[in-house]
């Protein structure tokens, strides 16, 4: 086929963003950390029924951290999707990794899955090696996983949990670079998982918005290093997203509400998200290094 073909397929259907997932109110509903997928109501929409794949990663080999649930298990699903082999991680969730496996395995992409905690520095480099040994290799690195706990007050964060926090959400994403840098190809990328709480943050998330302030940063000083060997890196800014990070941290009342102050008055789903990871780890994103994307459903960044 050449690019003068016509494309036969279906006519697209064009839809209102605004009601094209659930809106709040939502039920009632509070997890402990990390959260679990299925005790959601209503369950995140990864793409399972809506994401088709057309080749734009074949053959490649990516690492999604985070990858067992939310955006990471959205990422790794449009991943498997388009080609690639998966391998992922996560903290402690084995019964959403093994539906993450099966979703990639589904599509026909091999997956590898490592439970590890990336407040170690030597889990973030064995992950990687993990990743190359299993998969023979690694094209994109995805480092999503990151957590956070919302207080009353700045005050009322607790000591300890602000260099937890930083070990978490930023120290590991420099052992994850470092440890991939060594392996990716020229044509290969990095795609960091920000927060639009990088830009506006809030007193009872203030050391979470502080990670993400700073993976932004990173983001920039790690695209001048990394194109020395042809390798992009850019970030992804998400507003509100239905994920298990959510009930898990907030309390009650704000889940109850969650994403109604944006101007789709609702949360994005993970599988709005996946299609901004595809396309800057596809070899069409070729101009685009040390780029911040946005999906925040339409509410100021700055
Ligand atoms: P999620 O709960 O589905 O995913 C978080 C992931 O991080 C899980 O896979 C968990 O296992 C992993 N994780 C947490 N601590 C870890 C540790 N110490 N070691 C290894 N893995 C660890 O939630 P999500 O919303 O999909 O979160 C993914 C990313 O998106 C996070 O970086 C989060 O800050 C960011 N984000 C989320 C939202 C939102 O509204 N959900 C908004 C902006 C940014």
């Amino acid at each position: 086929m050449t690019g003068n073909d016509k494309v036969t397929q279906d006519k697209v259907t064009l839809k209102d963003p605004r009601d094209q997932y659930p809106q709040p109110e939502f039920q009632k509903q509070d997890q402990e950390l990390p959260g679990r997928t299925e005790e959601m109501k209503p369950v995140p929409d990864h793409g399972e029924q809506g994401y088709r794949g057309s080749g734009k990663l074949k053959g490649l080999s990516a690492l999604v951290t985070g990858g067992d649930s939310g955006i990471g298990r959205a990422v790794a699903l449009a991943y498997a999707r388009e080609g690639a082999d998966v391998a992922f991680t996560y903290l402690e969730e084995d019964d959403d990794a093994a539906e993450t496996k099966r979703l990639v395995e589904e599509a026909g992409s091999r997956a590898v899955s490592i439970k590890m905690d990336q407040r170690n520095r030597d889990a973030c480099y064995n992950a990687i090696q993990r990743c190359v040994d299993e998969l023979g290799g690694l094209d994109i690195l995805v480092n999503n996983a990151g957590y956070q706990m919302s207080y009353e007050s700045l005050m009322d964060i607790p000591d300890e949990e602000i260099s937890d926090i930083f070990s978490a959400n930023i120290e590991s994403f420099f052992f994850l670079s470092k440890g991939a840098l060594k392996h990716l190809p020229a044509g290969g990328s990095i795609i960091n998982t920000a927060s639009i709480k990088a830009f506006e943050p809030s007193p009872n998330l203030a050391h979470y918005s502080a990670t993400k302030a700073a993976i932004l940063n990173f983001t920039l000083a790690l695209a001048a290093e990394a194109i020395k060997q042809g390798v992009r890196v850019n970030a992804v800014a998400p507003g509100p997203v239905w994920t298990p990070l959510i009930p898990s941290t907030f309390p009650e009342d704000k889940v109850a509400g969650f994403g109604g102050n944006t101007l789709f008055k609702r949360p994005a789903q993970p599988a709005e998200l996946a299609p901004v990871y595809v396309f800057l780890a596809s070899p069409e994103a070729s101009y685009v290094t040390g780029e911040v994307y946005g999906v925040t459903g339409g509410r100021q960044q700055i």
